[in-house]
């Protein structure tokens, strides 16, 4: 089966720095590291790394810094689905103080200038029984109607709707499996956990995972008659920035792998759980090297 991921890319910068800074004052950083980011990318980088068939249509700018993007996600990935629109590339500063709070600011116009439907031709390439990977961080009504597209042409839809904007429960009628963190679920849903999980399932009969941080996730297939909650290995987190996407990735490009969901779910907790004791976002998802020989 191929996948395909369509999502947003994006340069990410991240200093280091002792506290953050205070309006209008200039503080030295104590590093600066550049890389990809972008829960598109994320997510399309990990399911390239379990082995899977990857078709990533994302959007980027008319300029230097989208030639640099694309040399540095062609490592993963095929990129000539990348989509050039006459916009800058989106990107982030990330101000990360030691051990302790982050800020982010974001330039987004071409996730939020991006129509996946009218500006590709990813509705006249799909096949039935491909697998569509969405995320949240494009307009609401662009997913929803590529979603809709989808799942009428015989997909099978998956939506991380991360981060959640106008998405309410009630949207998700075209989406087969939701994958969502404890947080989206209680504000998807209005209740906790496992409740969230029972609601999401019912409407709609679809599959739903929700990643549970250091608990691991919980995964209810619409076959089955009661979730799972599948534990991750015990680890030491040094960064879990990045780990929802890592296991979202890994978790579809499974699936598309002829995975059943529960064993993509094992996977896909296993692969999470070791990103989080290495610092960085892609930088510290299991290359496709290493993930053959932690899968054996
Ligand atoms: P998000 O990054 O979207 O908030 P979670 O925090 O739920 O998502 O984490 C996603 C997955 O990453 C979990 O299901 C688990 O596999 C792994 N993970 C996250 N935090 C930890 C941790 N502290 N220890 C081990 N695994 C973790």
């Amino acid at each position: 089966m191929r996948l395909h991921v369509v999502g947003n890319v994006c340069v990410d910068t991240s200093f280091r720095l002792p506290r953050l800074p205070r309006p209008g004052e200039t503080l030295n950083a104590t590093s600066a590291i550049e890389g990809l980011g972008g829960k598109g990318a994320n997510q399309a980088v990990a399911a390239a790394r379990s082995g899977a068939d990857v078709r990533f249509w994302a959007p980027v700018g008319d300029d230097d810094i989208a030639e640099k993007m694309t040399r540095m996600l062609a490592g993963d990935l095929d990129v000539d689905r990348l989509i050039r629109l006459p916009l800058a590339t989106d990107r982030s500063t990330i101000l990360l103080e030691e051990g302790g709070e982050n800020a982010i600011v974001s330039a987004v116009a071409c996730a939020q200038g991006f129509d996946p439907i009218h500006q590709t031709d990813l509705a006249q390439t799909w096949r039935k029984d491909d697998i569509l990977l969405m995320q949240g961080n494009l307009p609401w009504l662009a997913t929803a109607v590529c979603l809709k597209l989808a799942k009428e042409a015989g997909l099978k839809t998956v939506l991380n709707p991360s981060p959640l904007s106008d998405v309410h429960v009630e949207d998700l009628a075209d989406v087969d499996l939701v994958i969502v963190n404890q947080g989206e679920a209680s504000a998807l849903t209005g209740v906790e956990t496992s409740a969230a999980a029972d609601l999401l399932f019912d409407k709609g009969g679809r599959s739903v995972v929700v990643t549970l941080g250091s608990k691991g996730s919980l995964v209810w297939d619409r076959e089955d008659d009661a979730p799972l909650v599948l534990d991750t290995p015990e680890s030491a987190a040094v960064d879990t920035s990045g780990a929802g996407d890592c296991f979202a990735g890994t978790l579809v490009g499974l699936l598309a792998q002829g995975k059943s969901l529960v064993a993509a779910a094992r996977v896909a907790t296993k692969i999470a759980a070791i990103s989080v004791t290495r610092l960085g976002t892609l930088a510290s998802y299991p290359s496709r090297a290493e993930f053959s020989e932690i899968i054996k």
